[in-house]
């Protein structure tokens, strides 16, 4: 006896597909994938090219970019498009199922004859974690194709030049999916497409669905049901045929008549936007990425509810809602890596191995024994609605589960997107990296060290969630992680539109939108890698233009800019810093500022008179020199704290006009000791930022004037905090005897540096680390020099250090030297009023 599925192909090969009734129908498999973090070869990788900019191509380079790039210069059609001529029904159409290598290539030598045709996909994604391409449909009004892709996989390579050749347009229907599954299953990659999709949102049209478009223009009704059908059985249903070749039948029809309504610049801006869905790249999701974004999803998604009743971010409740919900949180971790990985071993999708429900009830009842597991399927409520593969899958793998769950240490966990505080900063970070006397491993092998380094700094979670933010109009804005969405979520000004990946539209109009959605940097998902190597298992972050600068630019060349953020390994990171420093130390010789404040005069602190007198003695104490280094005034702040009672008066009125000093006043023009609020500015000194909000709050009830420039430090703040601070510092200099002018003129450096000679204009040492006062210094001469276009010139000098210092092969695709960031600011930001006329002058460019 001969087995169904034999009988079933031998059919389908005998062409009797469409005739048969009562036939046994199999669900076809695509072969098995490893699924692992190796990350995706496009096609022709390998082949580095040299562009523009003199470093390599990356990897992640479109194969097709030079056609794209040609694309982008759109003509506008010398005479409008003729009334297009609605297609014979389908039964009046010559269809061609296609099933073998020379039905293929005789499509496509049909094809590439063709000025126009239409193309779409089905896919299928429960029984493969990646999922698969089961159909590949085209037409061209006259004629449809509906190729069997599992059958011709290895041959669909025979479509590759007509599906990129540029001179024929392809018209689909929303096609961000299809480019992905056509390149991720075939490296078949589609050049010159013109979406409906895109068309119908520039129209403004209300109804976008390809359903509504079919009955509304073409009077033909389609079955929906068939969206969720499982397109990898076979033999196809009748009725599936039917489905899938009207997806294209009528789509040429369609644009023609689109292409009718749309006039002048909403022609070329369909034209660009189907050009930015074409450009996406498929890349693996790694594990961590997958993790991260499923666990995020379910404690959004299932716990999310009462949470948001409070009106607070998710994230923020779950902080403050302790262990339990961080217990629940840990578990579910936990769950969902062990569903991914066995999900990729199986090859099979995640809700298959374990659906959402039942890995929460897991999570939340936290079964000790395979006991316990049973009465959970037997009396869940979430059980009851599961496959009985889900439940023989959870039953199988019970003692499996109950040592998760037993490990899933609560602790253990960040939530996602959080990071060890250092990777906030900074030189810090980068400094005791390169540094090789930090590590108290030292005597430890190189390997021992790596790893020591790696636990210490790298990231621990996922930094891209990749999560989608649509528009209004519902067109992709940009890719961010899970908190945004839940803020925009939890605010009720966006509304969730998928949960796989992650997807919110936003209720009202950013203000952005044109520019984001023109943007294919920040539209584009990113990698979870060093962008230098390619190593997906660590990766921290790393600033291309360092804080020290960036943190003193204005607020519109830096505010949500992350082009100049990318992940590193540790050893790339520590070549990186290396360039970085190098052309830091040029920058310092050229502006003739050094890295580190120079030393200066501290005169003891005493009344004018008293000054006067003491300096016509001979006997006075001379003045002495020092060193204002990141932490100074915390330092002598914490030593009068500690100990200011057992101290000899003199070195306690030295140690006041130390931090005096450090908040540039002049000890010597003060009566003696410190006004309110003097020790906690003090105590601030050289912290970084969440040490210092924490200091901040426990100090509490500070003074209000001093309050004012303390909240105030944080980076996004800098530049009112920066402006305001100089206009303090002004006065102060005006005073005789100001402190820094004395100090310049008897400096103990051998020449007086050019910009130092200037009044310093702001608090010199407060809350400030690293190579703040140097940078500081430098953004300010950079900018008297050249405004804005002067500091993009300083921000281009890091980034081609970075490319030729490191050789990046795999940055994100429209990553360059000549990225913009500077940005215009909605009527309601809260930059509005800072320097709004150079964000007036940034917006008129
Ligand atoms: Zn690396």
């Amino acid at each position: 006896m001969l087995p169904q599925n034999v009988i079933a192909a031998s059919l389908l090969a005998a062409g009797l597909l469409t005739t048969m009734c009562n036939v046994v129908r199999r669900r076809h498999h695509w072969p098995k994938r490893s699924n692992n973090d190796t990350p995706f070869v496009h096609l022709g990788q390998g082949a580095l090219s040299p562009i523009k900019n003199g470093f390599h191509a990356s990897q992640q380079q479109h194969p097709y970019v030079d056609r794209m790039e040609q694309l982008r210069c759109f003509t506008q059609p010398t005479e409008s498009y003729a009334c297009p001529v609605m297609p014979a029904t389908l039964s009046e159409t010559s269809l061609i199922f296609v099933r073998t290598r020379q039905q293929l290539a005789d499509m496509a030598r049909a094809l590439s004859k063709v000025a126009e045709f239409a193309v779409d996909t089905e896919h299928h994604a429960r029984r493969s974690y990646a999922g698969f391409t089961c159909l590949f449909q085209a037409s061209t009004g006259d004629h449809d194709w509906v190729v069997d892709t599992i059958a011709l996989a290895r041959h669909m390579h025979l479509l590759r030049d007509v599906l990129a050749d540029p001179r024929i347009v392809k018209v689909a229907h929303g096609c961000a999916n299809d480019v992905l599954w056509l390149q991720h299953d075939f490296h078949l990659y589609l050049v010159n497409v013109f979406d409906t999709e895109r068309a119908c949102f520039v129209l403004g049209r209300q109804q976008r669905s390809l359903a509504h478009l079919l009955q509304e223009l073409c009077g033909v009704k389609q079955d929906k049901s068939f969206q969720q059908a499982d397109w990898s059985v076979r033999p196809l249903s009748r009725e599936q045929i039917r489905y899938a070749r009207t997806d294209v039948h009528y789509l040429c029809f369609l644009a023609g008549k689109l292409r009718a309504e749309l006039q002048g610049e909403a022609l070329e801006q369909v034209h660009a936007r189907s050009l930015q869905l074409t450009m996406q790249l498929y890349h693996h999701a790694s594990h961590e990425t997958t993790v991260a974004a499923a666990a995020s999803h379910i404690m959004r998604r299932h716990l999310g509810s009462n949470i948001k009743a409070a009106g607070r971010g998710f994230h923020a409740a779950m902080l403050d809602d302790g262990y339990r919900v961080n217990a629940v949180y840990g578990c579910v971790i936990a769950l969902c890596g062990w569903r991914d990985t066995q999900a990729r071993k199986d090859d099979v999708s995640i809700q298959l191995v374990l659906p959402d429900v039942l890995l929460l009830a897991l999570a939340q009842t936290q079964p000790r024994s395979q006991l316990d597991m049973q009465q959970l399927l037997g009396s869940h409520p979430a059980a009851a609605d599961l496959p009985p593969c889900s439940v023989r899958m959870v039953s199988a793998h019970a003692r499996k589960l109950c040592r998760v769950l037993a490990h899933a240490a609560p602790h253990a966990y960040l939530q996602p997107g959080s990071t060890r505080p250092i990777n906030e900063g900074s030189d810090a970070a980068a400094d005791i990296l390169s540094s090789t006397s930090t590590s108290p491993r030292q005597s430890q092998s190189a390997d021992a060290r790596r790893q020591w380094l790696i636990n210490k700094f790298s990231a621990k979670s996922v930094v891209y969630q990749n999560a989608r933010m649509l528009s209004r109009e519902g067109e992709l804005l940009c890719h961010c992680d899970m908190r945004k969405i839940e803020w925009y979520l939890g605010k009720g000004i966006a509304t969730l539109e998928s949960d796989n990946p992650p997807t919110i539209r936003l209720l009202f109009e950013h203000k952005n939108a044109d520019e984001l959605a023109g943007s294919a940097f920040y539209s584009q998902s990113k990698a979870n890698r060093c962008v230098v190597c390619g190593e997906c298992r660590h990766w921290l972050r790393y600033r291309v233009v360092p804080s020290c600068y960036r943190r003193f630019f204005p607020a519109h060349l830096k505010s949500h800019r992350s082009h100049d953020i990318v992940l590193l390994c540790v050893e790339c990171h520590i070549e990186a810093h290396k360039s970085a420093e190098a052309v830091k130390r040029s920058l310092a010789a050229e502006f003739d500022v050094p890295l580190l404040p120079p030393k200066m005069n501290i005169l003891t602190s005493r009344t004018g008179d008293e000054q006067l007198a003491g300096a016509a003695e001979s006997s006075a104490p001379a003045p002495k020199a020092y060193t204002f280094t990141p932490g100074t005034a915390r330092r002598a702040a914490l030593a009068l704290q500690k100990a200011s009672s057992s101290m000899p008066e003199e070195r306690v009125r030295e140690l006041q006009d130390t931090i005096k000093c450090c908040l540039g006043r002049n000890p010597a023009v003060e009566s003696s000791g410190l006004r309110p609020g003097d020790l906690e500015a003090a105590l601030l000194d050289g912290l970084g930022r969440r040490k210092r909000s924490r200091l901040l709050r426990n100090l509490g009830n500070l003074q209000p004037d001093t309050d004012d420039r303390l909240s105030n430090t944080d980076g996004s703040d800098n530049a009112v905090q920066a402006s305001n601070a100089s206009r303090d510092c002004e006065g102060l200099l005006d005073l005789p005897g100001c402190l820094t002018c004395a100090s310049t003129a008897s400096s103990t450096l051998p020449h007086a540096p050019s910009v130092l000679s200037q009044p310093v204009a702001k608090p010199l040492l407060t809350t400030e680390s690293g190579h703040w006062w140097h940078g500081s210094k430098v953004v300010d001469a950079v900018q008297q020099q050249g405004g804005d276009e002067a500091l993009d010139n300083l921000i281009r000098r890091f980034r081609s250090a970075f490319l030729e210092h490191c050789q990046p092969k795999f940055l994100p695709q429209a990553w360059t030297i000549d990225h913009t960031v500077r940005r215009q600011f909605g009527d309601f930001s809260i930059y509005r009023n800072v320097g709004s006329s150079e964000v007036q002058q940034a917006a008129d460019l």
